[in-house]
């Protein structure tokens, strides 16, 4: 993921240390390089614009132009302006004191909520902790199975109820965690192919009816331009605290990735790069941002 933008990026700074002085001209026409590279990545237009016109402000000081090393200084602005359109600081994922603390998960179909749903769950019990998956996609009948299959995996308690209502499904999962002894719970909500009214009311049914201590959107990292549209619907809709990318492993121009933090202002939090239920990370921006320079 991201490949092809850090090889074009990596070029476009090869140019400017061959150059050795820079003229404003030369930080022209990298930015609109820059520029490309990043569209050509699928990060949304105005973040793009946004992004290159900080930059360009940065590197056209004439501290830089005028330093000994200007084409380093100039690698290290676009570095840094890249941290912080990932979002700067990590964002982990910090349970309240309620017992259990309740994290609903929300996004669409094929998002990888369920998987992540698992991983998530796989990650807390290796910090001590002992979640409760609540299988809360009621129509997608292999959804419930599925979480089922990865629960057993990796030693989680799954509740399923055996209603079609997913407020009260959500609603005995909890008491289910109260009565087995578990401290967070983990909602897997119900997602469509595209953005839809009954999506959204069921996901506000439920938050309303459980009030979760954290609701993480899942995003498919390889859903390119369109991404921008879904992340703002789910953040009007349900207002959720922060983001788990998923499928970063896959090859798509990924510029989803780089266009969330800046669109809705919630963070990244977990990354997920796999199918396996130890694949999710703790997302850093920095190390995202040093690894797509290069
Ligand atoms: P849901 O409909 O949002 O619950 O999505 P699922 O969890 O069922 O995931 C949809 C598909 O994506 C499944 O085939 C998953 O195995 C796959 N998937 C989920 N997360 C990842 C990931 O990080 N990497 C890859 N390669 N595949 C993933």
């Amino acid at each position: 993921m991201l490949e092809n933008l850090s090889e074009r990026l990596q070029g476009i700074f090869s140019g400017l240390k061959s150059k050795g002085r820079l003229t404003e001209d030369d930080i022209n026409a990298a930015m609109r390089e820059i520029r490309l590279a990043l569209l050509e990545a699928d990060v949304n237009f105005k973040v793009v614009k946004n992004f290159v016109a900080r930059t360009k402000e940065r590197c056209l000081a004439a501290e830089v132009l005028d330093s000994l090393t200007p084409a380093q200084n100039v690698v290290k602005i676009v570095l840094d302006e890249l941290t912080e359109l990932l979002g700067r600081t990590d964002s982990r994922l910090v349970l309240g004191s309620r017992i259990p603390n309740v994290i609903m998960l929300v996004g669409l179909q094929g998002s990888g909520k369920t998987t992540a749903a698992a991983k998530l769950a796989y990650r807390l019990k290796q910090e001590n902790h002992a979640p409760l998956l609540i299988a809360g996609d009621v129509y997608r009948p292999a959804a419930a199975d599925q979480l089922q299959t990865l629960g057993d995996e990796i030693g989680v308690r799954v509740y399923r109820g055996d209603g079609r209502d997913p407020v009260a499904i959500a609603r005995e999962g909890i008491q289910d965690a109260i009565d087995n002894l578990r401290d967070v719970v983990i909602i897997d909500t119900a997602g469509r192919l595209h953005v839809d009214a009954d999506m959204m009311e069921e996901a506000q049914a439920i938050k309303q009816a459980v009030k979760p201590d954290q609701i993480l959107m899942v995003v498919d990292a390889m859903t390119g331009q369109d991404v921008v549209n879904v992340v703002e619907a789910f953040s009007a809709a349900v207002d959720f605290d922060g983001v788990i990318m998923s499928k970063m492993d896959g090859d798509a121009r990924g510029g989803g990735a780089l266009s969330v933090r800046e669109v809705t202002g919630k963070p990244i939090k977990f990354i997920s790069s796999g199918e396996k239920p130890d694949s999710l990370e703790v997302f850093h921006p920095d190390r995202m941002a040093k690894r797509i320079l290069g």
